[in-house]
């Protein structure tokens, strides 16, 4: 038996209009989220189809950032969604990660210094992290793996 805590944390990517009803079950309950934002993609509409079910994917509009997120954490997610493994242009994983944070800085009207990597874990590089690490005003990033559980 250890005694390890553990803790629950809400993070969602893309800036989905979903995020919108989401987003009044968390104010109604009291929970708190981060989102995750592709500043250059705000605004557009698309689709993905999964399991055969087409969803609508359909971007928060720019304007309505502020108001949507507000009580909730706005982090980076790049301007485009590019997998960042695959970008060997270090300029381009910079420009990617730093532009988004000023672009997502100024909707949100406070400092933005979350990330999340687009893709999750499997599009996780140590070379891109230390870039960001050291090149961009990100404090802190989180990937995902998923280990079906629980267990801390
Ligand atoms: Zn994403």
């Amino acid at each position: 038996m250890n005694n390890w805590k553990k803790a629950v944390t809400f993070s969602y990517d893309d800036a989905v209009t979903q995020d919108i009803r989401l987003i009044e079950l968390f104010n109604k309950y009291g929970v708190k989220g981060t989102f995750n934002l592709n500043s250059e993609l705000l605004g557009k509409d698309g689709h993905l189809i999964r399991e055969g079910v087409r969803v609508d994917h359909i971007k928060v509009a720019p304007e309505r950032v502020r108001e949507i997120y507000a009580g909730h954490e706005i982090a980076v997610h790049t301007l485009t969604h590019p997998n960042l493994a695959q970008v060997t242009d270090e300029e381009e994983i910079v420009r990617q990660v730093e532009q988004d944070r000023e672009n997502l800085s100024r909707l949100a009207g406070y400092e933005v210094v979350g990330m999340a990597y687009p893709g999750g874990g499997v599009n996780f590089t140590e070379h891109a992290a230390k870039l960001i690490e050291e090149r961009t005003g990100v404090k802190y990033a989180r990937t995902t793996v998923c280990n079906q559980g629980f267990d801390v």
